[in-house]
C-alpha cells in the first residue's frame, strides 16, 4: 500500500495512530473541500476508514477531531504552506507525538476567559467562534507543564497524571 503517512491524533482522551491522513487531507484540499462543507465530517470518516479501523461508538469523536485537524491543515495550506507535516521533536528519546501529554478542555465548563491562552507559552489553544477554547496543537504542549490547568478557574482543563510519564523516561518504554 506504498508508504502512507502516519499521524498520532488525540481522540476522546487517547492517542490514536492513523494511516493516510495527510494523503486524505491533500486529496480533499485539491478537490476543493473547505472546513465549512456540511458533509466534510462524512468525507473524512469515509477516507480514514480506508486504512484504519474506526470504532462505531467513537465515530462522532473521530469526526470532530478530523474536522478540527482538517481546519488546521486547510488554514496552513491557504496560508501558503505547501507542506504541513510538522516536526514536534522528541521527549526522552520518543517522538513527541508518542507522549500523550496535553490538555483536554471541557466545552461545557469552559467560559471563554482566555486565561489558558495567556499563560501558555506555546500555540496549543485556539479560540472558537463561540468564544470557547479548543486544543489545536496538542503536541506543542510542553511535557510536564500544567500552567493552563492551574489558570483555569472553572476547572475546564484536564491534564494527564504526571506518573504516566515515568514509563516514557529513560527508555523504560520503547517507542512503537
Ligand atoms: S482558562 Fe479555562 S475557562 Fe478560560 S478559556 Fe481556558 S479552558 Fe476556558
Ligand atoms: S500544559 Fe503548559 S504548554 Fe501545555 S497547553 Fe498548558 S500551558 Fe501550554
Amino acid at each position: 500500500m506504498g508508504n502512507l503517512s502516519y499521524r498520532m491524533i488525540y481522540i476522546a482522551g487517547a492517542p490514536a495512530g492513523l494511516l493516510g491522513v495527510d494523503e486524505l487531507f491533500n486529496d480533499l484540499f485539491v478537490t476543493g473541500a473547505t472546513p465549512r462543507d456540511e458533509n466534510l465530517g462524512e468525507m473524512l470518516i469515509k477516507g480514514v476508514k480506508k486504512h484504519n479501523f474506526v470504532p462505531k461508538p467513537a465515530l462522532k469523536d473521530y469526526q470532530d477531531v478530523l474536522v478540527r485537524e482538517y481546519l488546521k491543515y486547510y488554514q496552513a495550506r491557504t496560508g501558503g504552506d505547501a507542506q504541513v507535516t510538522r516536526d514536534y521533536g522528541q521527549w526522552e528519546g520518543h517522538p513527541r507525538e508518542h507522549i500523550p501529554w496535553f490538555p483536554t478542555v471541557s466545552e461545557e465548563l469552559c467560559n471563554g476567559c482566555g486565561k489558558c491562552i495567556e499563560v501558555c507559552p506555546k500555540d496549543v489553544f485556539q479560540t472558537l467562534e463561540n468564544g470557547k477554547v479548543m486544543v489545536v496543537e496538542p503536541f506543542l504542549c510542553i511535557v510536564g507543564c500544567c500552567f493552563c490547568k492551574s489558570a483555569c478557574d472553572p476547572k475546564a482543563i484536564l491534564m494527564p497524571q504526571r506518573e504516566m510519564l515515568d514509563q516514557y523516561r529513560h527508555g523504560q518504554k520503547r517507542a512503537t
